[in-house]
């Protein structure tokens, strides 16, 4: 790995004058890099940059990542599946949203005209850390850079009128994803929630997956190769609901007993 994985790191992507900037950041402080933090490095290359520290607000953030894809798994919580009407499946279900539908930390979800029923779902995003194909489950821990928050927002009455999901999970805003990432967690109980204006809509806890995240990698990628940067979806627990014009939309991951390492991810919505 191109970064010590033996402590926890919180990475972000920031706005600056000379364009987006990928930073470690530091309580405050964020230390410009010169390469995603993900990136291979030659031997004795860093990734120090020669920037000067610089201080940050929320405003500055932009999605952490720029994947090449990102791919996502549905019905992952049985709970979930049968809110739907949805049988449990026997194996992942892999759909894919396009990068286009990236949406920057406080960004604004835009409810499409196509669409009478769009909705929200809190995920556990994983950043993928190197090319990675055809790994197992004891390997596919080794392929992972980080952990961020997504919202997989969907437009559910396209995606059931539609067949194929690519319109109803693909519109522009759709992907929310940040607010940064951070390198190192314990990801067996994590407390998924959503939380729209103040309300607790989604509450649920990655030990309920059906897939777990290695068994998750290892089956994405007997399929396609995974590139540094992509991000993997792992499916959104029960509680999913409508979005409306001027909600405030959080995604908020974290352990019950721990610190808030992953913060808030934060989307409003507007009409289009
Ligand atoms: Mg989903």
């Amino acid at each position: 790995m191109a970064w010590s994985k033996l402590a926890p790191v919180r990475f972000a992507r920031l706005n600056s004058p000379t364009g987006p900037q990928y930073v470690r950041l530091d309580g405050p402080h964020a230390y410009p890099l010169d390469v995603a933090p993900w990136s291979e490095l030659g031997a004795g290359a860093t990734l120090s940059s020669t920037a000067a520290r610089r201080d940050w607000t929320e405003s500055d953030l932009l999605c952490p990542v720029v994947p090449s894809k990102i791919v996502c798994v549905g019905r992952n919580y049985a709970a979930h599946a049968k809110e739907l009407g949805n049988e449990v499946p026997a194996e992942p279900l892999l759909f894919f949203k396009p990068p286009s539908s990236l949406l920057a930390p406080g960004g604004a979800i835009v409810l499409p005209t196509q669409s009478a029923k769009v909705e929200h779902e809190s995920e556990l995003a994983i950043v993928i850390g190197k090319r990675t194909r055809n790994v197992s489950k004891a390997e596919a821990m080794g392929a992972i850079f980080g952990f961020t928050s997504a919202n997989d927002v969907t437009a559910r009455d396209l995606q059931k009128k539609d067949g194929q999901w690519a319109r109803a999970k693909g519109f522009d805003t759709f992907c929310p994803v940040g607010p940064w990432i951070e390198t190192e967690m314990a990801i067996d109980a994590l407390r998924v929630q959503c939380i729209v204006n103040g309300e607790v809509r989604q509450n649920g806890l990655t030990s309920d997956m059906i897939f777990d995240v290695p068994t998750l990698i290892a089956y994405i990628s007997a399929a396609m190769t995974l590139e540094p940067g992509d991000l993997i979806l792992t499916g959104t627990p029960e509680g999913v609901g409508p979005l409306a014009p001027g909600d405030v939309c959080d995604v908020v991951i974290r352990r019950d007993d721990g610190p808030d390492e992953l913060g808030v991810l934060r989307a409003s919505v507007r009409a289009t």
